[in-house]
């Protein structure tokens, strides 16, 4: 009888390849944009107080787009700024003709109503999609703007298996950022899904029905190898940190960034299986860049080419 540890090594989902790739191609076509209909397409990014990690996400969203030949701009508001000076610069934002996404920078000060901010943005320029329009438009399938990260993980699944038609898809969490987008896409591709989340009863039976299974959780390592069915692919968003390996490290409060699978295990068991780090988070950006081109394409009238696989 095979058990899963006599299984090959699964084969990695290289996230930063798969990145790059797209990276090139949003700035190839942006560059075309730009010459065929002079449209060159802007991303401004809106960030409020000082917290560390989103200052890093932010500076690294900056230099991504502005590789990619787009137009970047930051806005850095300190953390006293009123709700009202906030929706006042969306709405100059939303008006501003260059300006074909706007992302906020979550989490906001707990003085600000996030979800007012998010509703303020213009749903065509909405590109993380999270505005409840670009929601519905998914629900229902029309064209949209698509969360980035369930979008990246379709595009990384289509690529490595092709047609995904008619597959057992079991996505764990139901958050309205990953787990629910990455449902409706799923669908959209006519696989079978199931959403998981902590009410659900015996989830390791359930991952194991699974020709694809989608990790988005926030719990470091909860889904174990004996949860995968083998030859299965295994998507792992989470990021989750926790202390470093090293003893001695971690007493220095060092940490380091695992997933919410069980990767040692589950390598052994799946077909393919995306790494934390450098398998999902990667294509986050990435996805940023490619809806700000759909969004720039539309603005000019042109349909957008860059979102195939
Ligand atoms: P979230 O909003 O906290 O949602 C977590 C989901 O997991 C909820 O639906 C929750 O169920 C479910 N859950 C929690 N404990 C569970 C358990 N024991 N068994 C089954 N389900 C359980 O999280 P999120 O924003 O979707 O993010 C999930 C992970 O992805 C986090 O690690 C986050 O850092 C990461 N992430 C990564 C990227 C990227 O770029 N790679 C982007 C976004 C998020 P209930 O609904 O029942 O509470």
């Amino acid at each position: 009888m095979t058990t899963p540890t006599a299984q090959a090594a699964a084969k990695l989902i290289d996230g930063k390849a798969f990145a790059a790739g797209l990276v090139d191609r949003v700035a190839a076509a942006s560059a075309r944009l730009e010459q065929a209909h002079g449209v060159k397409p802007g991303l401004a990014v809106v960030i409020v107080g000082e917290d560390p990690a989103s200052q890093i996400y932010v500076r690294n969203k900056g230099e991504t787009t502005l590789r990619a030949g787009m137009r970047s701009d930051t806005h850095r508001l300190d953390d006293t700024t009123t709700q009202d000076q906030l929706l006042a610069l969306i709405a100059a934002l939303n008006a501003d003709v260059g300006i074909h996404g706007i992302l906020v920078q979550l989490p906001l000060p707990g003085h600000i109503d996030a979800s007012a901010v998010l509703d303020a943005i213009d749903p065509d320029k909405d590109v993380d999609g999270f505005h409840v329009v670009n929601a519905g438009r998914l629900a229902v399938g029309l064209p949209g703007l698509v969360p980035c990260t369930p979008l990246g993980c379709l595009m990384m699944l289509k690529t490595e298996l092709g047609d995904l038609s008619g597959l057992n898809a079991v996505i764990v969490g139901r958050s309205n950022i990953v787990g629910k987008p990455m449902a409706q896409l799923l669908l959209g591709e006519s696989c079978t899904v199931t959403i998981a989340h902590s009410r659900t009863r015996d989830l390791p039976a359930l991952c194991r029905t699974a020709d694809i299974l989608v990790a988005a959780v926030g719990r470091p390592e909860m889904i174990k190898g004996d949860w995968v069915k083998p030859g299965a692919t295994v998507m792992d968003v989470g990021i989750n940190r926790v202390p470093s390996r090293d003893p001695v490290k971690a007493a220095e409060g060092k940490t380091r960034v695992v997933g919410d699978v069980d990767f040692a295990e589950a390598v052994q068991v799946a077909g393919r299986i995306t790494p934390v780090p450098g398998g999902v988070g990667p294509m986050t950006i990435a996805c940023l860049l490619a809806n700000t081109y759909t969004s720039a394409c539309r603005a000019a009238g042109v349909t957008p080419d860059v979102l195939d696989a």
